[in-house]
């Protein structure tokens, strides 16, 4: 073959997602993609709905009114909004326009995977930093840069391990990095922390300091790809110059319209999910499998070895669970599980009891 790729591309790790089947088994729960359990808003699905009629029509290219939506329940300015196919979109922009070969693109040991992948892909090189005991590492963050360090990504709280940092720890990584290294703060669970900025105030009076946001997790759209990102002007508009203009479908920008609206849904959804997460996490904690604290949709199970969440694993699935077994995440020992509604945190519960008798 002479048709080759650009350098480094071969090395990128084929992106695994959550498993949505099990053979043989009927009665299936899908928690290994951390989904809304409710979907989404119904107001999202008829906007959905009534868009099936103009599908011929190409969408709008800059996505006025829904930043100027977002820009209103959050409070945000809308010409500081940029929006994606997804937030993993606005990741890769974000590597392709300020990291190439020869740049560093810091991340913690259990941060996302699409860091790594994004990173590579624009050629940069990623480097991977301690966390401690699960938690994100200021202290790491600030020794693991570089002076070829651009951007730095943490999610907060974050996924697979659900812990986060507070304002004070933000603060203090915003202030030790270099003014030409961007801070990316991922706030792909920011709804579901309990009056939780997303840490917005941050932002304010610093140009290197970016958030993006996703309509996946609690607006429960992760089938339409929506996401956006939120900083300086000047980024937003680097930004822009890379983005495809009809990124975003019609069906998708009515749906994240109504479904950042409709925040009395938001706001019940939260609520569920703070109920049956700790209920969850007592309960596994009743049978010896402990959990951080999560600030997320799901809880990251320790099991006590690689091998025993292997089994506990194949357990789950052959009762129709499906978890999300997260060795690539440098987590062998744990398993993540999404937070699903009240049967699903039964079975789960019930299933992890007969397998802890069993085993
Ligand atoms: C799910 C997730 C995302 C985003 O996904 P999109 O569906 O692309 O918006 C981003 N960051 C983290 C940490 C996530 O868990």
């Amino acid at each position: 073959m002479t048709i080759t790729p650009q350098q480094g591309i071969m090395e990128i790790a084929l992106y695994q997602g959550g498993a949505a089947s099990v053979e043989g088994v009927a009665d299936v729960v899908k928690l290994s993609s951390n989904e809304n359990p409710f979907g989404p808003s119904p107001r999202a699905s008829d906007a959905v709905r009534q868009s099936a009629g103009s599908l011929h029509l190409y969408p709008s290219t800059q996505h006025e009114r829904l930043r100027e939506a977002i820009g209103e329940v959050h409070g945000l300015d809308p010409q500081r909004v940029i929006c994606g196919v997804g937030s993993d979109e606005i990741i890769s922009f974000l590597c392709y326009a300020y990291a190439g070969p020869g740049d560093e693109v810091l991340h913690t040991e259990h941060g996302f995977g699409m860091y790594k992948i994004s990173a590579r892909a624009a050629g940069a090189t990623h480097v991977e930093v301690r966390e401690n005991n699960r938690v994100t590492d200021v202290d790491a963050l600030l020794e693991g840069v570089t002076e070829r360090t651009r951007l730095v990504f943490i999610a907060n709280p974050n996924n697979p391990t659900g812990t986060m940092i507070d304002e004070t720890e933000v603060t203090r990584l915003a202030d030790g990095l270099p003014e030409n290294c961007m801070l990316v703060l991922d706030g792909a669970y920011a709804e579901y922390v309990e009056g939780f900025d997303a840490g917005l105030s941050i932002m304010e009076g610093r140009d290197n300091v970016f958030m993006t946001r996703t309509f996946s997790k609690i607006y429960g759209l992760g089938g339409l790809r929506i996401g956006w990102g939120y900083g300086p002007k000047e980024i937003i508009d680097t930004l822009n110059r890379i983005r495809g203009p009809f990124n975003l479908s019609a069906p998708a920008l009515a749906a994240a319209h109504a479904a950042v609206r409709d925040t009395g849904y938001t706001e019940r959804c939260r609520l569920e999910n703070a109920k049956w997460r700790s209920w969850l996490a007592a309960e596994l904690g009743k049978l010896g499998v402990p959990s951080d604290p999560s600030e997320c949709n799901f809880i990251l199970a320790r099991m006590a070895s690689p091998e025993e969440a292997i089994a506990c694993d194949a357990y789950l699935k052959s009762k129709g669970l499906i978890v999300r077994m997260v060795a690539g995440y440098n987590l062998p020992e744990c398993l993540r599980i999404t937070i699903g509604d009240e049967q699903a945190c039964r079975r789960v519960a019930q299933a992890v009891k007969e397998f802890k008798g069993r085993g």
